[in-house]
């Protein structure tokens, strides 16, 4: 039984591992979206578009166009500003929160079909 070939010696193996181009990782620029900032305090839920007032909306449900009727709903933020008016003394003024839209969560609803149109988030 005999080889060929004799292996390669380790001078031969050596430079061959020199002469081997350095393997590198391609450098591919990978443009990642960044999420859009949404500044403002409206919060869009759907597709409407509601103000802290009633605006005037195509309602998707019956198809009219309509003036929302809104409704103050309280929020954490609003029991929150009502504790602090109590710890600091203003007790009397507790209620003000509640009655003061840009303290509440504004519901948008359709006055003809009652369908929920969209909120206001204070
Ligand atoms: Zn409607």
């Amino acid at each position: 039984m005999s080889y060929p070939t004799s292996p390669p010696s380790y001078d031969a193996i050596y430079t061959q591992d020199q002469s081997q181009p350095v393997q590198t990782q391609p450098q591919v620029a990978v443009h990642v979206p960044q999420p859009q900032m949404v500044h403002g305090s409206v919060v869009i839920v759907g597709s409407n578009k509601v103000d802290i007032a009633p605006c005037v909306i195509v309602c998707q449900s019956c198809n009219y166009t309509v003036s929302t009727r809104t409704e103050m709903r309280p929020t954490f933020r609003t029991h929150a500003w009502a504790v602090c008016l109590f710890v600091c003394g203003l007790w009397p003024c507790c209620f003000v929160p509640y009655c003061m839209p840009t303290c509440n969560n504004i519901d948008h609803y359709c006055p003809k079909c009652n369908a929920y149109i969209g909120s206001y988030m204070s």
